[in-house]
């Protein structure tokens, strides 16, 4: 197993949040920023940028595309998997070298597991970073997956499509999730910052990441950042429509954990960013829809097909990258009308990255 290197809060009173290089273990200096969210910009000018997340996705506003099947790789291999307080959150890491892989859906190539983590809030009425609709859920697990055309998970994070961040939404209730079993019998085990166990679970890893095949094609998708600093403006996110549940005692042994600066860590999620005209994408998992070509990922154009829109828009791609204007007719209607409606979008041609 590698090394994992302890946290700490500098003689300044600033704190190393940077879970990312903490455990891709990146060839850069350690980060040192403010510990409160809305100074993160002061330090890095990235977290000011107009690609960030999370963000607030309202239905309504969300296109609606017909992507090609999400696929999932070796998920289902028992795993051994380590679960360490990183200070900022509870992460949930493999070395095997079967690590679980992506393709497919909004994404033109394969993308390897890194680590799994998650972001909670003072109480179960909050906690998940992305809000549907403005409705905030619990928990929220995000898994990371790099490009594996980069080679390794620090080269991916120099592409603005180097990660695809998978997330998934909870919500408490009074039943106990028992996929959860191990992870909150560990966590007592994990509250000094920097400890880190292995789970006595080699099938935690499938069990949380692998949605059942209807809830895995039905997703939003949209174009994102990092939400910790630097912010880095690299990931396509893809958000399960359908929430899981999770117990309030076992979303209870999360808040008990410790932060970098001695306390209890009893929330880690960042506030919703602006869209700043960006589109937000939901998979269409009907029947209901009709080809065209499109593509909302970098890379090479691939062939979808486009469904009914749930609202009215002229949507436009604004991110260089994406260089591209997707049109759809203006409609002035309700969301019902649209139901007969079919659209299909032209060919989206896309400039190369990098
Ligand atoms: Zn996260």
């Amino acid at each position: 197993m590698k090394s994992l290197k302890q946290n700490s809060t500098t003689a300044t009173g600033f704190q190393e949040v940077y879970p990312y290089q903490f455990f891709l273990e990146l060839p850069v200096p350690r980060y040192q920023v403010r510990s409160s969210p809305s100074s993160w910009g002061d330090d890095y000018k990235t977290c000011l940028g107009k690609f960030q997340s999370p963000i607030d996705i309202r239905e309504k506003d969300v296109t609606t595309v017909s992507f090609t099947q999400l696929e999932f790789s070796n998920v289902n291999n028992s795993h051994t998997a380590y679960m360490t307080n990183n200070g900022h959150t509870v992460m949930i890491q493999s070395f095997d070298p079967n690590a679980p892989l992506i393709s497919g859906g909004p994404i033109n190539d394969t993308y390897v597991f890194q680590q799994l983590h998650f972001h909670w809030g003072q109480n179960d009425n909050l906690g998940s970073e992305d809000l549907i609709n403005n409705h905030s859920f619990s928990m929220e697990l995000h898994a990371v997956f790099w490009k594996k055309d980069y080679g390794s998970s620090e080269a991916a994070l120099k592409h603005d499509d180097g990660l695809t961040v998978l997330g998934y939404l909870y919500q408490a209730t009074d039943k106990s999730n028992p996929v959860f079993d191990s992870i909150t019998w560990q966590i007592p085990d994990i509250t000094g910052v920097g400890s880190n166990i292995t789970i006595n679970d080699t099938s935690v890893l499938s069990k949380l990441i692998a949605p059942d095949l209807a809830s895995a094609q039905n997703y939003f998708t949209y174009r994102g950042s990092l939400t910790t600093p630097p912010c880095l403006e690299i990931v396509q996110w893809i958000d399960f429509v359908q929430p899981q549940y999770i117990s309030h005692e076992q979303l209870a042994a999360f808040r008990i954990i410790q932060s970098t600066d001695g306390t209890n860590l009893t929330h880690n999620f960042r506030p919703v960013q602006p869209l700043d005209g960006r589109i937000v994408y939901r998979n269409n998992v009907t029947t209901e829809s009709t080809s065209a070509s499109s593509t909302v990922m970098s890379g090479t154009v691939s062939t979808t097909t486009v469904s009914k829109q749930t609202t009215s828009s002229t949507a436009k791609a604004t991110k260089e990258s994406e260089a591209t204007t997707i049109t759809v007719p203006e409609q002035s209607n309700s969301e019902n009308s649209m139901d007969t409606f079919v659209v299909m979008l032209g060919i989206i041609f896309l400039l190369p990255h990098q």
